[in-house]
């Protein structure tokens, strides 16, 4: 097993590594820059290491400085969390060629994955549904793309192959249109990206937002985990998650989660990962594979009982998985509230001082956060503070729990979008469940 591991991230996501390490008997390093000193992980570590000034770019980005962390604290691997450098190729690419293990899959995964032309291509050979599409980047010829265009039909939607983000995305619904978008878009992406390909697909109108969990330990193993829904998002971020999705059986979660998995092992997998889809009628359309753990990764834990983080580091130590599919069972329902530091009415972040801190507790209830009495939310990173999972046999049994800890938290002295989330757990629509990705922007009574 792994015996020393560098954490390169802050807030929950880093508590949350320690936990594991600390359960698996690994020593850990806190790397943090100089606003970060008092987060709840860096008490906690068995050593911490400042990388730089508050501003991303020169600390959690600043990959030198990382790197140079863990040779002085002879870390043997370093875990990147979610967001900041978690997929980067390059970034994965030095920590191997620095001599440490990187807790990922491998830089061409990353690579592969990162570039959504490529990634749509490898998927369609995999056997993993895709959305129609132009199946490659579109050209200069305004001909040659209308053709495309009406073969998919309107409306479709341009995007970026190195988009992310919800950014370097058009969608387009008539001919006349069509050159223009694919111009513009082209234009903004080279701007954003500093690469100007770009494809076309097929807009789907009314989709919800289902992903699958997967795990593979690159020696030819690889699981799923189920799906989870996350249709419930405020411009293309996620607000609340949860697993199973609604209506979906073990027959369709089977074939779904079975490609992914076949996918994992043609494309030499390794970790955690995530398949997203867009689901309509029925039908699964494969937009992006996350190549990390991903923020609403504990609603999956609960109902399968496998701890997804330590899975990662004991992949990363050199183990085969230690499960096979037919461990993995689904049992119950879990849904989680991502809590925000942000004004409920512009949703503006809002950083400060947290006066008070109260958590839920009782059956059911599991907190993910770094936050405590006295916590200063600095306002140079997402405004994400704490995680609300509610679990129970039923999917009415943990919306219950979910109100009654939405009743119970007390995050005194900052601004946070608590309050939403108890609009959300009592709206009829999502109660019945199964609402699509545009709901909570455009049709909930009472909507952000
Ligand atoms: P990003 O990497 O920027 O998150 P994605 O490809 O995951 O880009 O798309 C982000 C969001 O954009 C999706 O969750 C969905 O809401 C919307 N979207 C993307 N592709 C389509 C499509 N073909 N039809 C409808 N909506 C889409």
């Amino acid at each position: 097993m792994l015996d020393k591991v560098l954490i390169a991230n802050r807030g929950e996501i880093a508590l949350r590594i320690l936990r594991a390490c600390k359960e698996l008997g690994i020593k850990t390093v806190a790397v943090h820059s100089t606003v970060d000193r008092n987060l709840m992980h860096v008490r906690l570590a068995d050593e911490s290491v400042c990388i730089g000034p508050a501003a991303s770019a020169q600390s959690y980005l600043n990959i030198p400085a990382i790197i140079a962390a863990a040779e002085m604290t002879d870390a043997v691997a370093i875990h990147p969390g979610y967001g900041f450098l978690a997929e980067n190729a390059d970034f994965a690419e030095q920590v191997e060629n620095s001599g440490f293990v990187f807790i990922g899959p491998k830089p061409d995964s990353i690579r592969l994955m990162g570039d959504k032309v490529s990634a749509i291509e490898a998927m369609k050979k995999a056997g993993v549904p895709t959305v129609p599409g132009s199946g490659g980047p579109l050209g200069d010829d305004a001909a040659e793309n209308q053709k495309i265009a009406k073969r998919i039909g309107f409306p479709v939607i341009i995007k970026a192959a190195g988009g992310g983000g919800g950014r370097g995305m058009r969608v387009v619904h008539t001919e006349a249109n069509l050159h223009t978008a694919i111009q513009t878009t082209k234009a903004e992406a080279k701007a954003a990206f500093n690469n100007d390909m770009v494809y076309m697909e097929k807009f789907l109108e009314n989709p919800r937002h289902i992903e699958i969990q997967v795990l593979a330990d690159g020696q030819g193993n690889a699981i799923h985990l189920g799906e989870r829904d996350c249709s419930m998002q405020r411009r293309h971020q996620k607000v609340v998650e949860e697993a199973p999705a609604p209506g979906i059986s073990q027959e369709v979660r089977d074939f779904i989660g079975g490609r992914c998995a076949k996918a994992c092992i043609d494309i030499g997998y390794r970790g955690a990962g995530t398949f997203e889809f867009l689901y309509e009628n029925g039908e699964f359309y494969f937009i992006e594979m996350n190549t990390r753990v991903q923020v609403e990764h504990p609603v999956t834990e609960i109902i399968t009982g496998v701890d997804i983080i330590k899975e990662q580091l004991r992949i990363a130590g050199g183990l085969p998985l230690s499960f096979k599919q037919e461990d993995i069972k689904v049992k119950g329902h879990a849904i989680e509230a991502r809590i925000n530091a942000e004004d409920p009415h512009s949703f503006v972040p809002c950083a400060g001082d947290i006066h008070r801190y109260h958590p839920p507790g009782g059956p059911g209830i599991r907190m993910d956060t770094h936050i405590y009495s006295g916590y200063r939310v600095p306002p140079n990173y997402d405004s994400m503070v704490a995680k609300l999972i509610a679990f129970g046999d039923s999917r009415e049994v943990a919306m219950a729990r979910m109100r009654g800890a939405l009743d119970e938290i007390l995050v005194d002295g900052i601004k946070t979008n608590i309050a939403l989330h108890r609009t959300i757990m009592n709206d009829l629509n999502f109660q019945r469940g199964g609402t699509n990705i545009h709901y909570l922007e455009h049709h909930m009574p009472g909507k952000p």
